[in-house]
């Protein structure tokens, strides 16, 4: 399959040469003509799929082959993000695919003066990325009509929720025309994301590039409750019963992933790792082996591992919890794929019961624990379920132990008695009450 015969126009074709864009990814592939053909779509994609260009290529030929010029002060497509990062990053996509079309765009964001973006917008812009906090600035000042939008797309809808900006999309749909091409992107669909996806979306296209929050039907899950500081022993014993050939490993901090790899190493076991502050030639060269299965296990953070892009894995082991819950079915969306039937281990001590729990609440599931003979936890992981419920039971008071050390033991609580542990975990737990429940339905 080639872009050309999706439909896009050449000044698109041209820029995609350019950029070296030589085949649609799939989900390209699927939104690319649904999009053209006036369709809302639901995309069940991330970062890394190309889901950018997904959007972005139909709106742009859309935009030029139809519709009236900006007018002042006016946004004929607009592009919702949820940080300022991912703003610019879009923005600077759009502008890429865009370099051949008589086409404004721009992007705004907050942290920065809104005046010289109110002087920007007086011409109006044909696309317009933003973030919602500061889209709705604009609009209260008057610097930006929205009657003359054609399409909005909401990108990383679960991320924009996650940071709270429920009530921001309620007040954004508000402003809205109700005749409007929507776009929904999002890694994950909880409920909520279902909840603004029915009340933005006019029969939507469902596309799943790969079934992210489905991938928990291929993928074997369960937990293995253990003392943090059994871990790396617990991780060794298990590798060595079950004849682990080739395991991904997911470790929460970049100490982490050094101190396992060495450990690992240490018992001659071929180990490498991979994480933000390796230089991006020695990351790629550990990639590249571990690919080759030159290396057996590859440890990662989930920043080094966002990236990657590695076939499918019999096996994923978290040797840490992920912070943000939406990670760990990223982390396990690694193996399982393409109906092969894949492995998820955690490791869970008791300091990681909340990540759990929203992990838990995420995936709607409870996951299975599997206590291993000989590392049953001193620091028990109290139980969780997929409501969010933490059962903290009432801790006999202990005997004092003999061997003196030992760790805090406040459970359910973050307890850093060493060297990798962040802070206050960030964890959000998914709103049980679902905010975004303003204004108008949409016909169906
Ligand atoms: P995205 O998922 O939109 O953030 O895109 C991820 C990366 O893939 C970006 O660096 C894009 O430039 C690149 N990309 C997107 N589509 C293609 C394609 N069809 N061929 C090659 N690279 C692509």
């Amino acid at each position: 399959m080639t872009f050309a015969s999706l439909g896009l126009i050449e000044p698109l074709l041209r820029a995609l040469e350019t950029l070296g864009y030589q085949t649609p990814t799939p989900v390209q592939a699927q939104a690319i003509p649904a999009v053209l053909a006036g369709r809302d779509l639901m995309a069940a994609a991330q970062t890394g799929t190309g889901k950018t260009a997904g959007f972005a290529l139909p709106l742009l030929q859309l935009l030029t082959m139809e519709g009236p010029k900006v007018s002042a002060n006016s946004a004929r497509a607009l592009i919702l993000c949820p940080t300022r990062e991912l703003a610019e990053q879009v923005h600077a996509s759009v502008a890429e695919y865009a370099q051949h079309l008589p086409l404004t765009t721009y992007a705004v964001y907050g942290g920065v003066s809104i005046n010289p973006q109110m002087m920007k917008l007086r011409k109006g812009v044909d696309i317009l990325v933003a973030t919602p906090g500061r889209l709705i600035d604009l609009f209260r000042q008057n610097a930006l009509k929205l009657n003359q939008l054609q399409t909005l797309v909401l990108d990383e809808a679960d991320r924009m929720l996650d940071l709270g900006f429920s009530e921001e999309l309620a007040n954004i749909y508000r402003m809205l025309p109700k005749k409007r091409q929507t776009l929904l992107f999002s890694a994950t669909f909880s409920d909520d994301i279902r909840l603004l996806a029915s009340q933005m979306l006019n029969d939507p296209l469902s596309i799943e590039v790969s079934p992210r929050n489905v991938a928990a039907n291929t993928v074997k899950q369960w937990v293995v409750p253990v003392d943090k500081k059994r871990k790396a022993e617990l991780f060794v014993h298990l590798m060595r019963k079950g004849r682990w050939k080739q395991v991904l490993v997911f470790a929460k901090t970049r100490n982490g992933v050094d101190a396992l790899v060495d450990k690992l190493q240490g018992l001659g076991i071929n180990a490498d790792g991979i994480h933000g502050d390796k230089p991006q030639a020695t990351r790629q060269r550990a990639l590249d082996r571990f690919k080759a299965s030159d290396v057996q296990i590859l440890v990662a953070t989930d920043v080094a591992a966002r990236g990657l892009d590695i076939e499918d894995l019999p096996l994923v082991v978290n040797f840490d919890l992920p912070i943000v819950a939406e990670d760990y079915i990223h982390r396990i969306g690694r193996t399982g794929r393409a109906g092969n039937t894949g492995e998820a281990i955690s490791l869970v001590c008791a300091d990681e019961v909340n990540m759990l729990s929203a992990i838990e609440m995420l995936t709607r599931q409870t996951l299975t624990r599997k206590m291993e003979p000989d590392f049953e936890p001193e620091h028990r992981v109290p139980d969780t379920d997929a409501s969010g419920q933490v059962v903290k039971k009432p801790k006999k008071p202990k005997k004092p132990k003999t061997s003196g050390g030992g760790g805090k033991r406040n459970l359910g609580k973050w307890v850093d008695s060493g060297d990798v542990a962040p802070a206050e975990p960030s964890i959000k737990p998914v709103r049980k009450v679902p905010v975004f429940n303003t204004g108008p339905r949409k016909k169906k």
